[in-house]
C-alpha cells in the first residue's frame, strides 16, 4: 500500500492539537470501514511468518503458546519455532515425547509451564478428540489451558472464523482508536475491549486477516511510547488526541527482590546438580541451592548475576562448594559433563554454569 504522506495543511486539518489525530469528540469509528481499512492494509503489507503461511491448528497454536511471553525474534531467529516442529511435528509426536525432551526443547524461552501444557493439551487432543483439533469455539475453549485469547487466535487463524483476540498489542490499539481512558486491567476496559474487538471481527469477511492487522499494527506503527500515526493506515478513523497516554493501565505490582544462593560443586566425575520438584519449573536441572545452614557465613563466591521471573527480581549468588558438606539429599546428582548439555536448565543456571565451566577450562589452559 502507497501511504499518502500527508501535508502540513493536511496535518493541520486532519489532527487535534497534538498533531496526529481528529479531535476525539467525533463518533466512535465505523466497525466495517475500520475493519476495511485494518484487512486491506494486511493484505497488502502483512509481514510473512510461518505461521501465516499454515491452517494446522496445531501449528498455529504453537506459535501462539511461544509468543504469549516471549518476542519474535527469539521465537523465529533463534530457532525455537522451526526446531520444535521438526522435533514435536503433530499432536501425537508430542503427546507422547519424553518430558525431558519437551522441556530441553524449550530450554531458553522460560516459562516452562507454557511447555507442559502444550504437551498436556496434546494429550487431551489425542486422548478425547481422536487427534482431531475441535472446531467448535466452546469446545475449543473447554480444552485445558487455553483461554480466550488462545481460542479466538486458533479459531481465526486455523479455522476463519470471526471470534476476536485482545492481547497487549490489541489493547493499545483498540484503546486509541476509540481513544477510551478505562484502564485496559480493569474488569470495564476489558470487557469493552473483548466487546470492540467482536465488533470489528464481525464485519468483515476475513476474521483471519482482521485479527492478524490488530496484532500487527500494535508491533509497528501503534507501538509503546510514542506511535507512528503518520503513516498509519486507519488514521483517518482513529480518535485518540493523546496516544502516548494510551492505554491506561491500573497500578503495576512493584517488583520484588530476591536473593537466591546456589552452590557450584565439581567432582572428578562431573557437575552436582539439583531436579527441581513442586514448582514450575519441576523437572528441571539447576545448580543446587546453598543448604540452609549455610546461609549466615556463606562460602566465598564465585559469579553473580540477575535475572527477573514474574514479579520477582533475582540476584543469583554461586558460591563454591561448603567445605564439609556430602549430605545430599536424593534430588541432587552428579551429572557427567558429557550429559550437561542435553538436561533441560532454565536460562540463569545454564548461564552460570557455562560461565564457570568456561572460566575453569581456560584456567586449566592457561597453566
Ligand atoms: S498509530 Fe495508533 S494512535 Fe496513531 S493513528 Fe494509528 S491507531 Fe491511532
Amino acid at each position: 500500500m502507497n501511504f499518502i504522506k500527508p501535508t502540513r495543511r493536511s496535518i493541520f486539518f486532519d489532527t487535534h492539537a497534538t498533531g496526529c489525530h481528529m479531535p476525539s469528540k467525533r463518533a466512535s469509528p465505523d466497525p466495517t470501514t475500520l475493519a476495511e481499512g485494518f484487512v486491506d492494509w494486511f493484505r497488502k503489507h502483512g509481514r510473512d511468518y510461518p505461521w501465516r503461511r499454515t491452517r494446522d491448528p496445531y501449528a498455529i497454536l504453537v506459535s501462539e503458546v511461544m509468543l504469549q511471553q516471549t518476542q519474535i525474534p527469539t521465537v523465529l531467529d533463534r530457532g525455537y519455532y522451526t526446531r520444535w516442529l521438526e522435533q514435536f511435528p503433530d499432536w501425537q509426536t508430542l503427546a507422547k515425547a519424553d518430558e525431558n525432551s519437551v522441556l530441553k526443547a524449550w530450554e531458553g524461552l522460560g516459562y516452562y509451564r507454557r511447555a507442559r501444557n502444550l504437551q498436556k493439551l496434546a494429550q487431551v487432543i489425542l486422548t478425547e478428540h481422536g487427534g482431531t483439533f475441535p472446531e467448535d469455539h466452546a469446545v475449543i475453549l473447554d480444552l485445558p489451558g487455553v483461554g480466550p485469547y488462545t481460542a479466538g487466535a486458533v479459531a481465526s487463524f486455523a479455522f476463519g472464523q470471526a471470534k476476536p483476540i485482545v492481547d497487549g498489542n490489541v489493547a493499545r490499539v483498540l484503546s486509541r482508536i476509540f481513544n477510551d481512558p478505562t484502564p485496559i486491567d480493569s474488569p470495564q476496559g476489558r470487557d469493552l475491549l473483548w466487546k470492540r474487538a467482536t465488533e470489528l471481527v464481525q464485519a468483515t469477511h476475513d476474521p483471519r486477516a482482521l485479527n492478524s492487522a490488530l496484532m500487527e499494527l500494535g508491533q509497528t506503527h501503534c507501538r509503546t511510547g510514542r506511535p507512528d500515526c503518520e503513516a498509519c493506515p486507519v488514521r483517518t478513523q482513529c480518535r485518540a488526541t493523546e496516544p502516548e497516554a494510551l492505554p491506561v493501565k491500573g497500578s503495576r505490582p512493584t517488583l520484588t527482590d530476591v536473593t537466591e544462593r546456589v552452590v557450584f560443586v565439581r567432582t572428578a566425575s562431573g557437575i552436582l546438580l539439583e531436579q527441581e520438584t513442586g514448582s514450575r519449573r519441576t523437572g528441571l536441572w539447576k545448580l543446587p541451592a546453598l543448604p540452609e545452614p549455610f546461609h549466615d557465613q556463606p562460602p566465598p563466591v564465585l559469579m553473580r548475576s540477575n535475572y527477573g521471573i514474574t514479579r520477582y527480581k533475582v540476584t543469583l549468588w554461586v558460591h563454591e562448594a561448603p567445605s564439609g558438606h556430602s549430605a545430599w539429599p536424593e534430588s541432587h546428582q552428579i551429572i557427567p559433563h558429557a550429559e550437561l548439555a542435553a538436561l533441560p536448565m532454565p536460562s540463569p543456571y545454564r548461564r552460570a554454569l557455562n560461565a564457570l565451566l568456561k572460566e575453569r577450562e581456560e584456567g586449566s589452559l592457561a597453566l
